[in-house]
């Protein structure tokens, strides 16, 4: 075996550390090599072992044979390919679930996430003390503008609602030292958000910045919607304010209504009964048939969290794997 190379420590009777690189990747052909040859070119200068995990998420192009193809060229390859497309949040709990490193990065695939952080990341863990450094992009070039908009809006909303921590700009970019990632294994919800979850389990963490870089090759997997979607999950999964939001207009509505009862009764006991209101009794009957459908579609979301929650289904199935059986510590 290579000097960067090796699933078992033990059996090389070293001391080195083990790195766990993982990558999710969804229809990445285009950019898988360039991915591995940029970032094997790091690697190699480490003082650590590394591991690559590729997490195929039910990729419909050739991801799969050109991770079998590295697989078979390198002994530190190892893949893991899903029955279908599981979502990122899928492929990086497998990643996690199954890597061995006592050191564990999680990367994208197509190069947003630069490999020349690695030496840094590492060295942040082991000489300051760490136990994680993430990664936060400090512009958003390349981006249209409308995402940008909307996903600052996202954090602010989300940093206002929740007690977590959940970083502006923060990528999934980031690596963890062994017991933070079993503390991220250890939580069993089904509905991940993993910048969340970072944020939740606490730990001391660093944070590296860097410029945003465009895709290397191929396209965005996330569409708007999907965006909204993520967002959403994000919101609901650490956040319970919305929920507080639907009582608390709930109680300023029926307050305003009670001084408005008061005021119809004073003027119809005193100035006699005024029966023109069309528009004041359609606009408040309309108003708050709104409110109420908001409030019951918040009590909505919450509920259908729980219902797939409470369904105990696996996060991901796996189709295909080369990962050995693992061996405890
Ligand atoms: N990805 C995945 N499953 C999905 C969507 C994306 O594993 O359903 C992977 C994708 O292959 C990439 C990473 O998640 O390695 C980030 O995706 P992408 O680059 O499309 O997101 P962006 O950088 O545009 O936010
Ligand atoms: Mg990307």
């Amino acid at each position: 075996m290579g000097k960067d190379c090796g699933f078992y420590k033990e059996e090389k009777g070293s001391i080195n550390l083990l790195l766990s690189i993982i990558v999710p990747c969804y229809n990445e052909a285009p950019v898988l090599d360039l991915f591995f040859n940029r970032t094997s070119a790091v690697t190699k200068q480490l003082q650590c072992d590394c591991e690559f995990i590729f997490v195929d998420d039910g990729s419909a192009d050739d991801t799969l044979p050109i991770m079998k193809r590295l697989a078979s060229e390198n002994q530190n390859v190892f893949y893991y390919s899903f029955s279908r497309n599981f979502g990122k949040e899928a492929a990086l709990l497998a990643g996690l679930e199954n890597c061995k490193g006592d050191l564990v990065v999680v990367m994208d695939a197509d190069l947003q996430d630069p490999p020349e952080l690695l030496p840094k990341m590492v060295q942040a863990i082991e000489e300051e003390g760490y136990d994680s450094v993430g990664t936060r992009r400090v512009t958003r070039a390349g981006e249209p503008p409308i995402r940008s908009f909307f996903a600052h809006q996202f954090y602010k909303l989300i940093r206002r609602t929740s007690k977590v921590d959940i970083v502006d700009g923060a990528r999934d970019y980031r690596m963890m030292t062994r017991t933070m990632v079993n503390a991220i294994i250890s939580m069993q919800e089904r509905q991940r958000f993993s910048k969340g979850i970072f944020g939740w389990v606490g730990f001391h963490s660093k944070w590296i910045e860097f410029e945003n870089e465009p895709r290397a090759a191929g396209e965005t997997k996330w569409s708007f919607w999907k965006l909204f979607t993520y967002a959403l999950d994000g919101l609901i999964n650490f956040s319970t304010a919305p929920l507080r939001v639907a009582s608390v207009v709930g109680f300023v509505i029926s307050i305003c209504s009670f001084i408005y009862l008061l005021i119809i009764i004073f003027k119809t006991l005193i100035l006699g009964i005024d029966t023109p209101g069309y528009a004041s009794m359609i606009v408040t009957v309309l108003l708050l048939g709104g409110i109420q459908l908001i409030a019951i579609g918040i009590l909505g979301e919450y509920l259908s969290r729980n219902y797939l929650e409470t369904k105990h289904r696996p996060v991901y199935i796996v189709r295909e794997q080369n990962l050995p059986e693992k061996t405890s510590d």
